[in-house]
């Protein structure tokens, strides 16, 4: 975050002096206390500065990128999951493009008739289908998907972090957000690099509260 001149100032302040007051603050800066009161505010909230009751303000000695680190490790999946886009298994491969392009995703993921998840279908899988003469309305899409066990899944209380470094060592583009049911997963959202992206872009622009 960019820090006003008076920001710095009262960082240095507090660095050469602290603890210290809000009241001695202001008066090192020929300012009243009502005056500083946001500046305040806001160095506590990002976490350069600290208070403690009876004692005052003193300097965290946190860099700007360790609290940027902080504030990343704190992010989780179901803060910037999407809304799952979901087909059955004996679906047609046609029926699945055809869903890819109205609902505007690159990735389906595929349940079985309790809703449970068995695979996902990505944009490859489909193209890979289609490079033969086949006819793709009469192949179900549970022929060409990658099925259980081997999908990557996250939960909605992972942290953003590690759902970004399974996209990365599975080089895949999302991850469906599951949730336990009765001998089987229920998928309730959808994590991919765009979701990591707008996160990114929050973090960057300083917009995540
Ligand atoms: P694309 O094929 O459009 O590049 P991906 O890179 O996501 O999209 O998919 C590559 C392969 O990985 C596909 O065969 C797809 O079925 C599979 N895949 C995609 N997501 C997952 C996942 N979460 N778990 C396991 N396999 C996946």
């Amino acid at each position: 975050m960019e820090l006003s001149n008076r920001q710095e100032q009262i960082i240095q302040i507090v660095k050469d002096n602290g603890p210290i007051t809000g009241e001695n603050i202001a008066d090192h800066l020929s300012l009243t206390r009502a005056t500083l009161r946001p500046d305040l505010a806001i160095l506590t909230m990002a976490g350069f500065l600290d208070a403690r009751p009876r004692v005052g303000y003193f300097f965290t000695g946190k860099t700007g990128s360790e609290l940027l680190t902080e504030k990343l490790k704190k992010f989780k999946v179901k803060e910037y999951q999407s809304i799952p886009i979901v087909v059955e298994e004996d679906v047609s491969a046609y029926d699945a493009i055809c869903t890819m392009f109205l609902e505007d995703v690159g990735t389906l993921f595929v349940t079985n008739e309790h809703g449970h998840l068995v695979g996902v279908l990505s944009r490859k899988d489909l193209l890979r289908a289609s490079i033969g003469n086949q006819d793709l309305s009469s192949i179900p899409v549970h022929i060409i998907m990658t099925r259980m066990p081997n999908i990557t899944i996250c939960k909605p209380e992972d942290l953003l972090l590690d759902a970004a470094q399974k996209l990365i060592e599975k080089q895949i583009d999302g991850l469906p957000v599951v949730e336990p049911a009765e001998n089987g997963l229920e998928v309730i959202g959808r994590l991919t690099k765009t979701n990591i992206t707008k996160a990114l872009v929050e973090l960057g622009r300083d917009q995540h509260l």
